[in-house]
């Protein structure tokens, strides 16, 4: 199987498609002093699959995450995508979305998918950030690679530095804990400023939002991604439902992966910052409930404050 062969079949289903050889990977990750795990795989296919852009606001009622989970879950999709295509092609293979040891945003800069954007995400000339990323690894070698020079990057931009309510970015770097779309991705209980900082239900969108490199971009819908009314999400259902039955109602959308709790401990947030108390019974009756010290201690701070 050649190069362009590969190229071909996974062009069908990814917007983008950029294939390497696994040892120029190792001998870039070598230099960076990243930790490589073994691998036995000669080639390296580097996929992005693009996801739009669409701003919706919370109500009164329902809340809304950040809109790279509008649709189904971009893990499952690609997940499938790449099996179909490997199923056929009789020879091993190993792949990843989001969760492989070796590093996506890497093999993306070095197969020229897209340059690494002060704003930590990887940037296409075609696409801005608004892309998912997987990697395929193939055991077969492959006479040339398929990839492209990338001759572009942030240059003097600032604008996600400024924009970044936390101060996650710095003209130093990224300091991942003061991350809003890290810190209400993690299980903990959360400062005041955390609390005043989180604006969404799951995740954070404003680097992005304010990228110039994004003007333009994120108009490509795939079916996949097309709205169901999931991505809005009902208070009610979040303090009345159990787990299972929440997780029926919101099957396949990428804010669950994290479960239920860390949505509610996150609604808090927002009810907080709305001054809305209409869910003070609820909040209580969550206390009462449930037992994750994390949990427990922004709900009795948030619903101290609503009850005054
Ligand atoms: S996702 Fe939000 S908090 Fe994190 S770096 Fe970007 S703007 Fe800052
Ligand atoms: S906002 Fe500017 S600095 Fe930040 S990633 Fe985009 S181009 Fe780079």
């Amino acid at each position: 199987m050649n190069s362009k062969d590969i190229y071909n079949l996974f062009s069908q289903d990814f917007d983008l498609v950029r294939i390497i050889q696994t040892k120029e990977y190792i001998k870039v990750a070598k230099s960076l002093n990243k930790h490589i795990p073994s691998v036995d795989y000669p080639t390296m296919v580097v996929l992005g699959f693009a996801y739009p852009k669409r701003i919706i606001k919370h109500s009164d009622t329902h809340l809304i995450p950040s809109f790279y989970t509008f649709g189904k879950d971009y893990h499952l999709v690609m997940k499938e995508k790449i099996q179909k295509i490997c199923d056929n092609l009789n020879i091993a293979y190993d792949y990843g979305v989001d969760n492989h040891p070796l590093d996506e945003r890497l093999a993306a800069q070095i197969s020229g998918i897209g340059f690494l954007g002060k704003n930590q995400l990887i940037i296409n000339k075609d696409f801005g950030s608004y892309m998912f990323l997987a990697m395929v690894l193939l055991d077969t070698s492959i006479e040339h690679e398929i990839k492209f020079q990338i001759d572009d990057d942030c240059g003097d931009c600032r604008k996600c530095i400024v924009a970044c309510p936390s101060h996650a970015l710095t003209d130093q770097g990224y300091i991942q804990d003061k991350c809003i779309s890290h810190y209400n991705q993690t299980k903990k209980a959360l400062s005041k400023e955390e609390i005043e900082n989180n604006y969404l239900l799951f995740g954070c969108d404003i680097c992005q939002l304010v990228c110039p490199k994004n003007i333009n971009k994120g108009k490509l819908i795939h079916p996949e991604f097309a709205l169901s009314g999931k991505e809005m999400v009902s208070i009610v259902d979040l303090f009345t439902l159990s787990s299972k039955e929440f997780t029926e109602k919101y099957k396949d959308m990428a804010y669950l992966w994290k479960g239920k709790t860390i949505l509610m401990r996150n609604a808090l947030t927002l009810l907080y910052n709305q001054k809305n108390s209409n869910y003070n019974q609820y909040i209580r009756a969550s206390i009462d409930k449930f037992d994750m010290p994390w949990y427990k201690e922004t709900a009795e701070f948030i619903l101290k404050k609503l009850s005054l």
